[in-house]
């Protein structure tokens, strides 16, 4: 019986497991956890924490009851071909993740907003020369994505004195942020937007949007903040919106592939701010308490969530 299957598997590309063990352990001290690799049996197996799970792992667990994602994200799992068709997948949020990727948005803003860019290109120059403070209601920051990781980024810096634009699939009422959604919805926003961040999923449809044609869509010398997924983002399109002044600067967060490749023109250039994906970080921490309160939750009979959407990607 599926519900006689409680243990957990840990199945985690690139990742130590050893933190996560310790971390859902703290918070379910009986709970039978094995790490991929390691001999146990699939029919025990009720539920899987993962991150880039090996195509065909969550198949051969017969009695799967939750994919737990260890980000925010679902395109890993979704990637799986032969991802079983009926279990749920439960994406990784907590109040300190969206705490963590509005800390980050917040700094690239008022980076580029306060020119910091510019005083750091003075300062190595040896350049002394003062920086008139501009408006920042006359420079509309513009979010692609109005989910978990966007609002709580948009809210903060509307709170702060900016004008915020959010694009998003379905049409949205947010306290303090201009809502908009479609593609006419898109080009209004694009024609305004002075800092663009994006915080998409990556779904057939947002692959590759950020590219010479979105580019083209922005007033000269907008800033691009990319946290979304790397394959978001046309890198050569990018190089070019850079080399003509299109696009005056970016912060990468994201990347295709990750980690960056050692001869990315991404790691020199001066107008791109690298980051190595740390926009938020579901940790092990994070995912105990969060997978913890979510195997409690169904052991009462409740759903988990918040539950990624099969059908719409994300
Ligand atoms: P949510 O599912 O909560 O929100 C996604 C948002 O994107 C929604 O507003 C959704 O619209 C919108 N969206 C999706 N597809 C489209 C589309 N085709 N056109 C317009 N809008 C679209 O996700 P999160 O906010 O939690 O996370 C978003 C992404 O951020 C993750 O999938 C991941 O890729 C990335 N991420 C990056 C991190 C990092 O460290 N850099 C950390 C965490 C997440 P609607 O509201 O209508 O559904």
């Amino acid at each position: 019986m599926p519900s006689d299957a409680n243990a957990l598997l840990i199945a985690a590309t690139g990742e130590d497991p050893v933190p996560y063990r310790d971390a859902l352990r703290a918070h379910m001290p009986d709970l039978e956890i094995h790490a991929e690799g390691e001999a146990y049996d699939p029919a025990t197996i009720g539920y899987s924490l993962v991150w880039q799970p090996a195509p065909g792992l969550m198949a051969s667990l017969p009695n799967l009851k939750a994919i737990f994602s260890m980000g925010a994200g679902i395109d890993h799992i979704l990637a799986d071909p032969d991802l079983p068709g009926a279990v749920p997948i439960v994406r990784l949020m907590h109040d300190k993740t969206r705490e963590q990727m509005r800390d980050y948005v917040l700094h690239a803003v008022l980076h580029y907003y306060r020119q910091m860019d510019v005083a750091a290109a003075q300062q190595a120059g040896g350049a002394w020369r003062f920086l008139q403070i501009r408006d920042k209601a006359a420079l509309p920051v513009g979010f692609l994505g109005m989910g978990e990781m966007g609002r709580a980024a948009a809210a903060a810096l509307a709170g702060l004195g900016f004008t915020v634009m959010g694009w998003s699939r379905s049409p949205k009422d947010i306290p303090g942020v201009e809502t908009l959604s479609g593609e006419d919805g898109l080009a209004a926003m694009l024609a305004r937007t002075r800092f663009l961040v994006s915080v998409l999923p990556a779904t057939p449809e947002t692959v590759g949007l950020l590219d010479a044609r979105l580019f083209a869509q922005l007033p000269e010398g907008a800033v691009v903040i990319n946290l979304g997924r790397g394959n978001h983002l046309v890198a050569a399109d990018l190089l070019a919106a850079l080399e003509s002044g299109q696009v005056g600067a970016a912060t990468l967060d994201v990347f295709d592939p990750e980690p960056v490749p050692a001869d990315s023109p991404f790691w020199t250039h001066p107008k791109v701010r690298l980051t190595p994906h740390i926009g938020s970080d579901g940790n092990a921490a994070i995912c105990g308490i969060a997978v913890s309160e979510n195997i409690a939750r169904m052991a009462r009979g409740e759903a988990p969530a918040p539950l990624g959407d099969r059908i719409r990607g994300y």
